[in-house]
């Protein structure tokens, strides 16, 4: 037979596109159109519906950046059209092959009651069906006018991305606005053709299938008068039914979809029009639900559900009902879709607090499910969160971003620090926004690496942020896929349906250990430096708010303020975001980040002080108390407690140096800081011990070019690294000392900025501190402060939630080699058997890690560099500009231990309030430096159970005794969630009313204590 394959798929594909397709909509009539622009912030729906509207046509611009216009559609349905079915086609000026990222509509009907979302792929509204003639027609769409950030050529700088900027030029034109009659068989017959043609596409062309559908299609074809496409879909769809009900292989891959919009809780958006983005999709979805019986669909993030509660009950209420249902899945059971590598242990911990309990209380449902399809990486403490949260799934398809190396599995087993286990699917179908088309679908069926021991894959089908979710053709494809020879089969289900069959299906899931790396957006660990500041001085508040109030709770009857510490723990929760707390958002997001950060901080302090002052008793008592919110003692004031201090230590010294430079002293170090103003040598005067390596110099600012290849927030490439400048020019370098501390200052200039930079030695202190004061006015920049050791080890350790993990100071491996730029929460430890060294910070998350040896004595320098700021152009084109203060402290001589005691006490200064009273017990106290208490509470159920989260800090096994102030009538193991939970290893028990605990390493415990009497 002649090979005529390629000329009947150009003729199905120009066919489809000129003929079929406009034939969905045969015969249309003009709406009118009437449009209020609302003078500036969105305005209540009310206050949109009886705005007076001004005419307004098609081809007409709309729209300022950010503005919202409230768009009035009227019409009358042609008698002629009868018993038809007529939609509105309401055009704002999408552009369809950007579904997502423009212009978005939400219809209401007069009453004010939400209809459904208008996007680039989803622009028509249902009218009647069938249809009166004569019927009038009024719909209202609230129009938001966002303008698009990122486009056909991404990664440009913008003022756009931020109102305050943007200026007032419109974005869109007005399209098609027309009351038209859908004909439902044409339409069917589009998506036969698509599922035919897009499988056929995949088939092997040597295999019999895809002639077969080619030679059906082919059929079809000739079935359709193109003069008379309505007059003949059906015909032509007849030719299809036979290809169209052949049954999938017995072997075939199994998707389970699910609907879903991945919405950016901000990013190139502010947070309140993402409020507008979930109202618009949701309702979008819950009629869709109504629509279609088959399909099912899932939303993550209990912060979204919270802000459509509050701020679109109307749509909410439709979600409630479909939850209610069982058809509108809350996934996750997060807040938000956090990012995992940089919050603190108790921030990891409350996001699934926080998001458990709202679906708990909300809907009384609970996952067992993290949903985190977009996070950028996922860091060794997570499974044991996850699990100690009441869950066993995790799913994400981000490592699938991943530049060099190919994740070996797509569903497995992934094991924590602490040895906890979480079975885990990466979708193979490579996105969150899967749209049902066959190459995705053939895709995932070939991308799927366990095949031969499992055979279920998950799908999220649906366009997130401005796409409006699942679409109805999308809904039609998955009815063909169902069970369609040559496909992978493809049915609606919810993911805990999935989780349990690909759970039971696989019994030896292979595992990989320690944290999920991503390959890619190594930067946003220092991006929006100012964003990254604020979210962990609020962790640290918030862990002293939340430990003083309690103290004052029980020992002076204070009022605990749950309202309060709610509402920041959720604030703070929802700025752990995946694109704000990494600094991948707009300059809006960003700003308001930053004010919000400093309100929270003000209420805190504010907290905090009140609780103190209470503590410490009458202020005019006169004696100063230094309060420790820190989990180790500090002198002679106990860990969570606070004391009357002695007068301070003395001994500290400075003497010039006659080469240049100074000497610093304090009885434990020696520390020469150079004429540069570089250390050259810092001596733990115990041991004798260099921590400098030989011929180096540490506290070195090094400034590189960064300009990736593109996503510049997110990403520095490694090329970076062949082009650096070593900051050693000196403008000042000044020195003090009170006895107390010791001090050198040294001034910079460099480019268009100047950095000023204070290392200090505190009396009876063995670390150096390090405050580096930065006015940054660079472009596309990268800078690092470095300490070039001398320490020979192929690992170092750095912290991450309730512990630390390893990683390799070498490149053996691509996988090693990828891991070019790191996280790290307040320490990287490296150590020789017996002497190590701590690098302690106290806001900067990015570091690396580094090896060379030297050609004077072949000692291998190892050396740590933090990662500053960064100046990227895109979304923010003035990211980090202006002053900023970073602190960061070296500690010789530091075992593993004393990186974590330093790591907290680097975030928690002491406070010094006046009073009458001498001492404040801590409420609860261990005996050992490994166990490490993370949190102290009041119990979320208001019963003044006091909830204390305790962890084995060292990697070790740790036995001890949690003894407390008051008398202890029971010590119940928790999960996060404060509920009883048998599922702990930890082996607690309460015996001569303390508690005591045996730790594995790592291992976390939550327990509520209750006091006798
Ligand atoms: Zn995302």
């Amino acid at each position: 037979m002649h090979d005529d394959r390629t000329l009947v798929e150009s003729r199905l594909k120009r066919v489809l596109a000129e003929r079929i397709r406009p034939a969905v909509y045969p015969e249309s009539v003009p709406l009118e159109v009437g449009v209020w622009t609302a003078p500036g912030e969105p305005v209540p729906v009310a206050e949109g519906l009886a705005a007076p509207r001004s005419p307004i046509a098609v081809g007409d611009a709309w729209g300022a950046p950010w503005g919202t216009s409230w768009i009035t559609v009227t019409g009358t349905v042609p008698q002629a059209w009868a018993g038809r079915t007529v939609e509105a086609l309401i055009d704002l000026g999408f552009d369809a092959n950007m579904p997502g990222f423009q212009c978005e509509g939400l219809v209401y009907r007069p009453d004010g009651t939400p209809v459904k979302g208008l996007n680039p792929q989803n622009q028509w509204v249902r009218i009647a069906a069938p249809a009166v003639g004569g019927e009038p027609v009024l719909l209202h769409v609230e129009a938001a006018s966002n303008p698009v950030i990122m486009d056909y050529r991404p990664f440009l700088p913008t003022e756009l991305g931020d109102k305050e900027t943007a200026g007032d030029r419109p974005q869109y034109r007005l399209a098609r606005m027309d009351l038209a009659v859908f004909d439902e068989t044409v339409w069917q017959l589009v998506l036969d053709l698509e599922v035919l043609g897009e499988l056929m596409a995949e088939l092997p062309v040597d295999g019999a299938r895809r002639w077969e559908l080619l030679r059906a299609i082919e059929r079809a074809l000739d079935a359709v008068d193109l003069q008379d496409v309505n007059g003949t879909a059906a015909a032509a769809r007849s030719e299809l039914t036979a290809v169209l009900a052949a049954p999938a292989v017995p072997s075939a891959h199994r998707i389970s979809a699910i609907g879903h919009a991945h919405i950016d809780s901000a990013w190139l958006w502010p947070l309140r029009e993402t409020v507008r983005k979930v109202a618009r999709t949701t309702a979008n979805m819950t009629a869709l639900l109504e629509d279609e019986p088959d399909f099912l669909y899932t939303m993550s993030q209990a912060q979204q559900f919270a802000w459509i509660k509050e701020h679109r009950p109307e749509v909410y209420a439709r979600v409630r009902k479909a939850v209610a249902e069982g058809r509108f899945v809350p996934a996750g059971g997060m807040w938000v879709e956090s990012d995992t590598n940089m919050p603190s242990s108790e921030a990891m911990a409350r996001q699934f607090v926080y998001g458990k309990r709202f679906f708990l209380d909300e809907f009384g449902v609970e996952n067992h499910e993290a949903w985190l399809p977009d996070t950028f990486g996922f860091t060794g403490g997570l499974p044991q969160i996850i699990r100690n949260a009441g869950s066993k799934w995790l799913l994400t398809q981000k490592i699938s971003w991943s530049q060099v190396n190919t994740f070996p599995h797509h569903t497995f087993l992934w094991e924590g620090i602490d040895g906890t286990r979480i079975f885990t699917h990466f979708p193979p179908v490579d996105t969150y926004n899967c749209s049902m088309k066959g190459s995705e679908i053939a895709h995932a069926a070939r991308n799927f690496k366990d095949k031969g021991v499992a055979g279920h894959s998950l799908a999220p089908t649906g366009w997130g942020d401005g796409g409006g979710g699942t679409t109805r053709e999308m809904v039609a494809k998955a009815a063909r896929l169902r069970d369609l020879e040559g496909s992978a089969t493809v049915r609606w289900e919810k993911p805990a349906e999935f989780f349990a069959r690909a759970e039971a299906e696989y019994q030896d899931p292979p595992v990989w250990v320690g944290e999920l790396y991503l390959e890619l957006h190594r930067a946003t660990l220092t991006s929006q430096a100012k964003t990254k500041q604020g979210n962990r001085r609020s962790e640290n508040l918030l862990r002293e708010a939340e430990l003083w109030c309690a103290t004052a709770a029980l020992r002076t009857g204070a009022a605990y303020p749950y309202e309060q510490l709610d509402r920041i723990w959720k604030t703070v929760l929802l700025h752990q975001f995946h694109d704000i707390l990494p600094g991948s958002s707009i300059a809006w997001v960003h700003r308001e980040a930053e004010a919000t950060y400093a309100a929270l901080a003000g209420e805190l302090e504010g907290l905090i002080g009140a609780a103190q002052r209470a503590l410490a008793g009458d202020a005019g008592g006169g004696r100063e108390l230094v309060f420790n919110a820190a989990p180790h003692p500090r002198s002679t004031v106990p860990a969570g407690g606070a004391a009357v201090v002695a007068a301070p230590a003395e001994g500290c010294t400075v003497a010039e140096r006659p080469e240049g430079g100074y000497l610093l002293r304090n009885g434990l170090l020696e520390v020469v800081v150079d004429a540069d103003g570089l250390v050259a040598s810092v001596v733990e005067l115990a041991s004798g011990r260099e921590t400098v390596s030989p011929g180096s110099r540490a506290n070195l600012l090094q400034l590189h070019p960064d300009f990736p290849n593109m996503w510049d927030a997110w990403d520095v490439d490694r090329f970076y690294r062949n082009t650096v400048t070593d900051l050693t020019g000196v403008d000042a370098l000044t020195a003090a000392a009170d006895g107390g501390r010791a001090s050198v200052r040294i001034e910079r200039s460099f480019g268009s900025s100047t950095v000023v930079q204070t290392l200090t030695l505190h009396a009876g202190e063995q670390r150096l501190d390090v405050d580096t004061e930065v006015d940054w006015h660079e472009t596309e920049k990268f800078l690092k402060l470095a300490f070039p050791l001398d320490i020979h080890t192929e690992r170092y350790a750095a912290e991450t939630q309730f512990g630390h993990l390893h990683r390799p100071t070498h490149t053996n491996t691509s996988w090693d080699a990828a891991k070019f730029e790191a996280c790290n929460h307040r320490f990287v430890h490296l150590e020789e058997p017996g002497w190590g060294v701590a690098l302690v910070t106290a806001s900067t998350y990015g570091h690396d890690v580094t090896r060379t040896v030297r050609d004077t004595d072949g000692g291998t320098t190892t050396t740590v560099r933090c990662s500053l700021l960064r100046a990227p152009r895109f979304p923010d084109p003035k990211t980090d500009q202006g002053l900023h203060r970073f602190r960061h402290a070296l500690v010789p001589g530091a075992a593993i231990g004393d990186a974590v005691r330093e790591g907290y006490r680097i975030g928690l200064p002491e406070r010094r309030v006046t009073g009458t009273a001498e001492r404040v017990a801590p409420l609860v106290e261990p005996d050992h430096d490994a166990l490490v208490v993370s949190a102290v509470k009041l119990a979320d159920d208001r019963s003044g159970d006091l909830i204390v989260r305790v962890y084995e800090a060292s990697g070790g096994r740790t036995r001890g005794r949690l003894t407390t102030s008051f008398p202890l009538a029971d010590a119940v193991p928790c999960d996060l969630l404060e509920r009883p939970w048998d599922g702990t290893r930890g082996d607690v028990a309460v015996e001569d009313g303390a508690v005591r605990l045996a730790l594995r390493p790592f291992e976390l415990v939550t327990l509520r204590l209750r006091a006798a009497g």
